[in-house]
């Protein structure tokens, strides 16, 4: 049931309905498909600090979003002030969705919210969540189960020291010590040397293996291995912090055979997509896939031409050329649009050839059901002038491009050929970084930036103060999409670390990885 109108702002007869969602342990992906539905009807969201902040964005713009904490030095609520505003707001009829971290009832006290909105006469809902012992077994490669080593496992708090005598929540160590499986224990790392010294002074061997696993799920995740005995100072000396679990049985020794998530070749490098939005999500996919935090500041975004009386003559007189030329999949996309906003369909582009500068720009040809007539074998400006002076000599051709950028391909062609080039988007300089990546840079807490062309490169040495600058080469390196590119960034007195054998964003990737992968191998 939902009631409340769509601007959520209305008092109403009727109440709304409350969601207790589970956010999963951290990687956004891992909310499941109920939790997003519920999110995108939301009208105010109640907020763990635990929950992947990615996930507020699938509520939409204009819901209220309130930061209920749950992490030390987080703008916390207190229980009865988290009860008190979820009743309030489905009071006034509002849908809200109350985001926990993991699984709403696995440590969460989402029972009690439940039984305070019961008891106000509110509906609700709970949706599950991955508890964070559970996506943690995954990507850590420790199986909570398994035939030969474990047949049951425990969730426990780690919440209150096992050693202080006045605590109130006693657990029944003696037989948690005995229990037959693996013991995952919550809350844990404050105390996980009173815990382990609890378990073994109760019996458990010392050299039980033994591991902690924090931030699990996330590009940050670590893992430590070791004994029972061992693990409090193995996991001080690395300095292990919360979110984390600790898991104790057999299972742990089975990380070495199968930790995988870690293993990934980008894993824990954290990289900045200077590209513009809408072309930034894909390839921040490709990054996050291969195991990297993604960092999105798009420095120039594109749009449609303000002027498109010169694209407007262009698409009018298809008839009068022979080639299409396209330099980028957004010069496909505006073009294709444009062509429908005056009435026009991909028909008129029946008799003519296209070319396309590469295969992401022939995938974005594809994507229309128009195919390539030619694409060079290296992915730049200089090779596709090339390869249509072979083939479209005498020839009328078409440049369908942005407002800025090299000429190059117009001035060789032009020798040859017929050329007109037409602007069919427009970039544009974006006023400022999102929040934080400035500082992040700053503090050296970011990798790599990623850079695709020379506009980028000088919009982002624009943009950057002072201190972050001057990270740049140094803890920050810079991989490069051509040599292009890497000539405007040594203009501006910046070095690259890595420049792209094949001019386009999958080339780029590889440079990384294998830069990434050397350094790792000579490491270890
Ligand atoms: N309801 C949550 C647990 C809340 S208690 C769930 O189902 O997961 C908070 C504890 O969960 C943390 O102290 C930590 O022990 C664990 N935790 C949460 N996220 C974690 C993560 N990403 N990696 C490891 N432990 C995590």
């Amino acid at each position: 049931m939902r009631v409340g109108d769509s601007g959520g702002t209305r008092e109403s007869e009727r109440v709304g309905t409350v969601y207790l969602v589970g956010a999963g342990p951290g990687d956004p992906g891992l909310l499941t498909r109920r939790g997003a539905d519920r999110l995108a009807i939301a009208d105010v969201v109640v907020y763990d600090h635990l929950a992947s902040s990615r996930l507020l964005d699938l509520a939409r713009t204009g819901t209220m979003l309130l930061c209920a904490g749950k992490s030390v030095g987080h703008c916390t609520m207190s229980q009865p002030e988290i009860h008190q505003t979820l009743i309030e707001h489905a009071r006034a009829g509002r849908t809200v969705v109350r985001l926990k971290g993991g699984d709403p009832l696995i440590f969460g006290r989402g029972a009690e919210e439940a039984e305070a909105l019961r008891s106000a006469g509110i509906p609700f809902e709970i949706v599950p969540g991955v508890t964070a012992a559970v996506g943690a077994s995954a990507t850590s490669g420790i199986p909570l189960t398994h035939r030969e080593a474990a047949s049951a496992v425990a969730f426990v708090t780690g919440h209150a020291n096992p050693e202080d005598p006045a605590s109130t929540h006693r657990l029944d160590w003696p037989a948690l010590a005995r229990f037959p499986g693996t013991l995952v224990v919550y809350m844990g790392v404050s105390h996980l040397g009173a815990i382990c010294r609890t378990l073994i002074r109760e019996g458990m061997p010392p050299e039980t293996p033994a591991a902690v696993v924090e931030s699990g799920t996330t590009p940050a995740q670590r893992t430590m291995v070791s004994t029972l005995a061992e693990l409090p100072r193995v996991a001080s000396e690395s300095s292990m912090r919360p979110p984390a679990l600790l898991i104790v049985g057999e299972v742990a020794r089975m990380r070495a055979a199968l930790n995988w998530f870690e293993d990934r070749p980008l894993f824990g490098q954290r990289i900045v997509v200077t590209r513009p939005s809408g072309e930034s999500e894909r390839s921040a996919s490709v990054l996050e896939s291969l195991g990297a935090e993604v960092i999105l500041a798009p420095t120039v975004q594109i749009g449609p031409m303000e002027e498109c009386g010169p694209l407007d003559d262009a698409i009018d007189q298809l008839s009068a050329f022979d080639w299409l030329v396209f330099t980028s999949s957004s010069g496909v996309r505006f073009f294709v649009k444009r062509l429908d906003e005056r009435g026009r369909d991909l028909r008129a582009l029946g008799h003519l050839r296209l070319a396309a500068i590469g295969p992401t720009t022939a995938e974005t040809l594809a994507a229309y059901h128009l195919r390539a007539d030619l694409v060079p074998d290296e992915f730049r400006s200089e090779a596709l002038a090339e390869a249509l002076a072979e083939q479209a000599a005498g020839a009328r051709i078409l440049l369908a491009r942005a407002d800025r950028g090299r000429a190059v391909l117009r001035d060789e062609l032009q020798h040859v050929a017929e050329v007109v080039q037409v602007a069919t988007y427009r970039n544009a300089d974006i006023d400022a970084l999102p929040l934080g990546v400035a500082e992040r840079i700053a503090e050296g807490t970011v990798d790599w930036i990623t850079l695709t062309s020379s506009a980028i490169v000088r919009r982002l040495h624009g943009l950057l103060p002072g201190p972050a600058r001057e990270r740049i080469g140094r803890e920050v390196r810079l991989a490069s999409l051509s040599p292009v590119t890497t000539a405007t960034v040594r203009e501006l007195g910046w070095e690259v670390a890595v420049e792209a054998r094949r001019y386009d964003w999958p080339g780029l990737v590889d440079a990384i990885v294998e830069k990434v992968g050397a350094e790792r191998g000579s490491v270890g």
